[in-house]
């Protein structure tokens, strides 16, 4: 919808007819506030809806919802949709076409995935279906949830869960929680989750869900017990939902799976373009195709689609991994590489952690902050960073976002001009010291 906003904006009715197909029934949300709608910080789920399809269609943009694309035809330029209310077929004809076709949550077809209690956190309805849970209950308190995966969402959904008032057990592969951090950095996180009475199971795999006398879920399975829950949720993952496309023979990443486009966000087929999470895009740093699927990144490449379908000119430049969450008040945040990716990637890297205070010492709410930061050995190039720490320290990143986009070095990142006053930051901000820490290493 954002390219088509843009699309709208840019030309009018007389010029550009702009029409937009959405399978269910809601457009233009902000799925990233779901969890604190479970968490209750969010009073409705309404209030997620940035705009809904009444108001696009004010704006000129013909929405059909519960309408579902089947199938592209690039020659001829159409498209198949089912209308799914009435049950019919039919073909659209396009002179340009965006596929915006988002992502899909892993559901791995183990015993027991579909008994009730099972939730995923996608989209609206399954944000209304799990408070319906939590809020029927007769005291949230006494339910045992647990949840599976230990990435981003599985975190913020144990915040949420804790808010309100659950026991939680987060069950998640690997030695530590958030894989995308270093494991020296995930125990930070592990620690942030245990001080919260969270039970971490890791290094273990959900092999499939139990139910109850009642047939609700009453446990989830591993390879060696089972571990008892009222509720479960699943934050596992996602994979780029890239079908239509496929089918329809345009370029899919091999790696990622994505859709392939240039910086454009044009497709290889003639008069298509692809945007948001449905498509693999260029890691600044690496120069290599990644698949990163987040709201920041789809709205700027719907953005670049709207301007250049509709006769404009705009590029999407990339991305260096940067990424943001927290877990009560542990704030966690990543950009760049870390050190396995590093490696991945072919460089000699080298890495330094430091441990600090988010403000200065004596200042009231001073709170600890850890951060890492690796660098490229010999050239000393800035290659990522990660934070964990408690209020004020996330944001942080941002600086070492802008950092790596111009290639600086550690040497001088280290020289940079902080802002610095007690309510913020020790004199030192410890960004400078872990910059000079590994401008020392290299
Ligand atoms: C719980 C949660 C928390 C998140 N938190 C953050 C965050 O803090 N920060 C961040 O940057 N990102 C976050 N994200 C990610 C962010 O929400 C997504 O990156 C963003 O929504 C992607 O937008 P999109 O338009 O590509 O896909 P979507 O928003 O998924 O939209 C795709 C749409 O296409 C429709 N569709 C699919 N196939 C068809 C078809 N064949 N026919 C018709 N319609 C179809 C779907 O129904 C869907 O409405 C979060 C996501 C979730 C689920």
């Amino acid at each position: 919808m954002s390219a088509a906003s843009t699309a709208r904006r840019r030309r009018g009715a007389d010029e550009l007819d702009v029409v937009a197909f959405e399978r269910g029934s809601i457009t233009s949300y902000a799925a990233c506030g779901l969890p604190y709608y479970i968490g209750d910080e969010v009073e409705s789920a309404e209030s997620l809806i940035a705009r809904s399809p009444e108001q696009h269609r004010a704006n000129g943009i013909d929405v059909r919802l519960r309408h579902e694309v089947l199938g592209i035809d690039p020659g001829a330029g159409r498209i198949r949709v089912r209308d799914l209310d009435a049950g019919r077929e039919h073909d659209e004809p396009y002179d340009r076409l965006l596929i915006a076709t988002g992502a899909a949550p892993l559901r791995p077809q183990l015993p027991g995935i579909d008994l009730a209690g099972v939730f995923g956190l996608h989209t609206i309805p399954d944000a209304l279906a799990l408070r319906a849970r939590l809020d029927g209950a007769e005291s949230p308190a006494r339910l045992r949830a647990v949840v599976v995966g230990g990435g981003y969402i599985g975190i913020e959904m144990v915040e949420a869960l804790l808010a309100r008032g659950c026991t939680v057990t987060l069950i998640h592969r690997g030695e530590q929680p958030m894989p995308t951090l270093d494991a020296d950095m995930g125990e930070r996180v592990a620690a942030a989750l245990r001080a919260l009475g969270v039970e971490l199971r890791s290094d273990t795999d959900a092999t499939g869900f139990v139910a109850g006398p009642d047939g609700r879920v009453a446990a989830v399975a591993t390879e060696s017990s089972e571990v008892p829950a009222d509720v479960v949720v699943l934050g596992l993952g996602i994979r780029p939902r890239s079908e239509l496309a496929r089918d329809a023979g345009i370029a899919i990443g091999a790696g990622s799976g994505g859709i392939t486009t240039d910086s454009s966000m044009a497709t290889s087929a003639e008069g298509i373009w692809a945007a948001g999470d449905c498509v693999e895009t260029h890691h600044r740093i690496t120069g290599r195709p990644v698949f990163v699927a987040l709201g920041t990144h789809a709205n700027k490449q719907g953005r670049v689609a709207g301007i250049n379908l509709s006769g404009g000119s705009a590029r999407f430049p990339g991305v260096v991994g940067t990424a943001i969450t927290k877990v009560a008040s542990t704030e966690i945040a990543r950009t760049g590489l870390d050190e396995r990716e590093a490696a991945t990637a072919g460089f000699a890297a080298v890495a330094a952690t430091i441990e600090g205070s988010t403000r200065a010492g004596y200042y009231p709410a001073a709170a600890p902050i850890a951060i890492k930061v690796v660098a490229e050995r010999g050239t000393g190039q800035l290659l990522g960073a990660q934070i964990v720490g408690g209020p004020g320290s996330g944001k942080r990143i941002d600086a070492v976002a802008v950092a790596l986009w111009n290639d600086m070095t550690v040497d001088d990142f280290a020289q940079l001009d902080l802002a610095y006053a007690p309510p913020f930051s020790p004199v030192w901000d410890p960004l400078l010291i872990a910059a000079r820490r590994v401008a020392d290493l290299v």
